[in-house]
C-alpha cells in the first residue's frame, strides 16, 4: 500500500479469537476479499486455557493452544489476509466503513467486530503495584512461578474455578476468596473445587489491599458479613472477577449496553447496517468457545447476505 492510499476489502474482521477465526473461515471460503486484524495471539482467551473440555469434537479435551492453532490454520486455508495491528477507531464513510489502526487505515463494505473481552481489574490498593510481581490474571501464563506456594485467588465464576483447578498442579495451597456464600460457576467445576484437597474457600470475603515489598507478602481481607478484618500471608494473588468487553474503539459508533457490550439482533447485526458483532464482545447470555464459533458463522453469513442485497 502506498502512503495515504487505503486498501479496500469486502469484509474486515477485528479480532482473531474463535468468533473472528470462524467468521474469517466463512467469508474467505465464500470468496469474499477479507482482512482479519488481530493485535495479540490468534485464539484470544483460548490461548490462556489449559484444557478445553466442552468444545465438541474432542472427546478427551484439547489444549487451548492446540485448538487456537487448528482454527487459525483452517481460517487461513481459503486465502484470509491477516495483519497484526491495533485498531483505534472505526468511522462511517457513506455506507463504507473506515478502520483506523495505529499504523494504517483500511476500508470495507462489511465489518465484523470480534474483539472479545479482557479480565476486569479488582481496583484495590497494591493491585497495580504488584501486577507481574505476584498479582496475575492468567494461570497458564504464571502458574509455574508459584510451585509449592500458598496463594490466594479471587472470584466465583467459571474463570476463577477453572484457573484455580489448573493452579493446583503447582501450588501447595490455594484459597478462593469469594464475596458471597455461593459460587456462580458451572456445577461440575464447583464439585471439582469442593473435593480438591489443595483448595480452601473463604466465603463472604473481600480483599481490601495487597501488601508487600519487592514481592507480595500478604493481603488484607474483610468479612463482609461480620466486618472483621484480618491480614493473610500469601505469595501470590490471582484475580478472576469477570470480563470487560474490548469495545472502546467503537464507542459512539454502534449501540452498546452500560457495560460496553455491543447490542445485536439474533443475526449479529448491530445498530449500524453492515456492522456485525460476534463472540464475547456482544451482549449475550452465554460466553463459550462453542457460542463464539456459532456467532462467527452467523455474522459471516449475515455479512455475505448484506453484501448481496447491496450490490
Ligand atoms: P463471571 O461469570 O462474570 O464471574 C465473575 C466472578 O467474580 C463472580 O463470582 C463475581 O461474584 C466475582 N466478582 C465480580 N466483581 C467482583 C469484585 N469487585 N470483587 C470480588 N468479586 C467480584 O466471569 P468469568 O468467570 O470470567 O466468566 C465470564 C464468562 O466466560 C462466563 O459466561 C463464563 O461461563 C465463561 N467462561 C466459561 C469457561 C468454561 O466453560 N470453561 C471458562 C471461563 C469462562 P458474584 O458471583 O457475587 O457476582
Amino acid at each position: 500500500m502506498k502512503g495515504g492510499e487505503r486498501k479496500n476489502y469486502d469484509v474486515i474482521i477485528i479480532g482473531g479469537g474463535p468468533a473472528g477465526l470462524t467468521a474469517g473461515l466463512y467469508t474467505s471460503r465464500s470468496r469474499l476479499n477479507t482482512l482479519l486484524i488481530e493485535i495479540g495471539l490468534f485464539g484470544g482467551q483460548m490461548t490462556t486455557t489449559d484444557l478445553v473440555e466442552n468444545y465438541p469434537g474432542f472427546p478427551q479435551g484439547i489444549t487451548g493452544d492446540e485448538l487456537s492453532r487448528l482454527m487459525e490454520e483452517q481460517a487461513r486455508r481459503f486465502g484470509l489476509e491477516v495483519v497484526s495491528q491495533n485498531v483505534v477507531k472505526v468511522k462511517l464513510e457513506g455506507d463504507k466503513k473506515a478502520v483506523q489502526t495505529e499504523e494504517s487505515s483500511y476500508r470495507c463494505e462489511a465489518l465484523i467486530i470480534c474483539t472479545g473481552t479482557e479480565y476486569r481489574k479488582l481496583g484495590v490498593p497494591g493491585e497495580k503495584e504488584f501486577a507481574g510481581k505476584g498479582v496475575s490474571y492468567c494461570a497458564t501464563c504464571d502458574g509455574a512461578f508459584f510451585r509449592d506456594s500458598k496463594i490466594i485467588l479471587v472470584g466465583g465464576g467459571d474463570s476463577a474455578l477453572t484457573e484455580a483447578l489448573y493452579l493446583t498442579k503447582f501450588v501447595k495451597e490455594l484459597t478462593i476468596v469469594h464475596r458471597r456464600d455461593a459460587l456462580r460457576a458451572t456445577r461440575i467445576y464447583q464439585e471439582r473445587v469442593f473435593t480438591n484437597p489443595k483448595i480452601k474457600l473463604l466465603w463472604n470475603s473481600a480483599i481490601q489491599e495487597i501488601k508487600g515489598d519487592s514481592v507480595i507478602r500478604s493481603v488484607i481481607i474483610k468479612n463482609v458479613k461480620t466486618g472483621q478484618v484480618a491480614e493473610h500471608p500469601t505469595e501470590g494473588v490471582f484475580l478472576f472477577v469477570g470480563l470487560s468487553p474490548r469495545t472502546q474503539f467503537a464507542k459512539g459508533l454502534v449501540q452498546m449496553d452500560e457495560g460496553g457490550n455491543i447490542v445485536t439482533d439474533e443475526n449479529c447485526q448491530t445498530s449500524v447496517k453492515g456492522i456485525f458483532a460476534a463472540g464475547d464482545c456482544r451482549k449475550k447470555l452465554v460466553r463459550q468457545i462453542a457460542t463464539a464459533v456459532g456467532d462467527g458463522a452467523t455474522a459471516a453469513f449475515a455479512a455475505e447476505k448484506y453484501l448481496e442485497v447491496k450490490e
